[in-house]
């Protein structure tokens, strides 16, 4: 039985009539461009979110861009991220002319090692961008403080973690930015590119909407120089038909999350991330007390050289899907070569890279499915020659 890593095609089927007709509607109207079904979609999400304020953008990446511009961020200033990532967190603080300073993450949760952060500020530091990784958010509270000690501004990268919440709050309303990403296999996934800034920040708001659209107010009057940033008006409609859905949607990838834990719990070599010693041979990911986590992935841990590319191979081999995020970390991308981050100065993000695999958890995920991927794990793990 094949089972892929995700299948995006089941979930849109299930509500396929209310987003032909949503579709329909917007053909109709043939505003395409803001407008009211924008200004549906966003004050929907800002009240899914519970924050003040949330633009509905072109994608993620354009989000995190989005908010760096607000903040008046560019050339001369350091941006603090971590090196495990996705390449758009750093991406696009480069993009504005700021540099990239990479911290290091923590080997349990995959997320920003707040202490390894604390050593990377310098005069120049003017924000701190936690990476909310595979639907879990980072150490907000705790970056916060780092923040205010020293002055900086905090942009949540949450692209994977919409509705991940954190001492019962949502991601995106914990740091000065939150953005967000419906690439279509994220947790919440669009029909294309399409993405959500957030902030509580009136000013803030005020300022990256104006950005988002070329930094004109009034028409044809430019204070600022932006971009064009606005989500389309029928993705907006259409991702409102499923955000009354991302909740069960997050539940079953919880429920996904917590049968894989429990079947590879007591095998041989596995352990769980926060107990992991040297000789584990399967490092299961766990969540963070007090976090929500929404599972957009679950990530296995496989040390030593080789042993995560022959599982892969294994699990190819009957037909199940997985990916590696990320096989490198951001230090050591050619791009970034030049800023010489070293390999022994991000031990763990360097380490992360060689030992993660991600295997199939998208809420459709049928019982039979994960019986085959769970099958296939413990059998390389029995038969793996030591
Ligand atoms: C997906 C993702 C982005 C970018 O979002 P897009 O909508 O694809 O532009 C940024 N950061 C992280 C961590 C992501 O996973």
């Amino acid at each position: 039985m094949a089972v892929p890593l995700f299948d995006t095609k089941l979930q849109n089927n299930a509500l396929a009539a209310e987003l032909q007709s949503t579709f329909a509607r917007v053909l109709a109207s043939g505003q395409f461009i803001l407008g009211a079904e924008v200004q549906g979609f966003e004050r929907q999400s800002a009240e899914y979110l519970g924050v003040r304020h949330a633009l509905g953008i072109s994608s993620g990446t354009d989000a995190i861009l989005l908010a760096l511009m607000a903040l008046g961020i560019g050339p001369g200033d350091e941006v603090i991220c971590p090196s495990f990532t996705f390449f758009a967190t750093a991406g696009c603080v480069a993009r504005t002319g700021a540099t990239p300073v990479f911290c290091d993450v923590r080997a349990d949760t995959f997320n920003l090692d707040v202490i390894d952060a604390a050593r990377h500020i310098t005069p120049q530091t003017k924000a701190i961008l936690p990476v909310h990784l595979y639907g879990q958010a980072a150490e907000m509270e705790s970056i916060n403080a780092l923040a205010r000690k020293h002055d900086l501004k905090v942009i949540e990268d949450a692209a994977q973690a919409v509705g991940a919440s954190q001492g019962g709050r949502r991601v995106g309303g914990l740091g000065d930015f939150g953005a967000f990403s419906f690439f279509p296999t994220k947790n919440l996934g669009a029909f294309g590119d399409a993405g959500l800034l957030t902030t509580n920040n009136d000013a803030l708001a005020e300022r990256a909407m104006l950005l988002r659209n070329h930094g004109a107010h009034p028409k044809y009057f430019h204070k600022f120089v932006g971009g064009n940033f606005r989500i389309d008006a029928l993705q907006a409609a259409l991702l409102a038909v499923k955000l009354p859905h991302l909740d069960t949607f997050s539940h079953r990838r919880a429920a996904n999350a917590a049968r894989y834990t429990e079947h590879f719990t007591g095998l041989p070599g596995v352990a769980p991330a926060h107990a992991a010693d040297a000789d584990a041979r399967l490092i299961l990911p766990i969540t963070q007390m007090g976090n929500g986590h929404t599972w957009n992935q679950y990530t296995l841990r496989l040390p030593g050289a080789g042993r995560r590319e022959a599982l892969r191979a294994r699990l190819a081999e009957r037909q199940i899907g997985t990916e590696i995020y990320y096989p490198v970390p951001l230090h050591a991308q050619e791009c970034f070569a030049a800023l010489g981050q070293t390999d022994e100065s991000l031990p763990v993000s360097t380490r992360l890279a060689g030992e993660v695999l991600s295997i199939p958890i998208f809420p459709e995920l049928t019982t039979a499915q994960q019986d085959e991927v769970i099958a296939a794990v413990r059998e390389f793990l029995a038969t793996e020659k030591r």
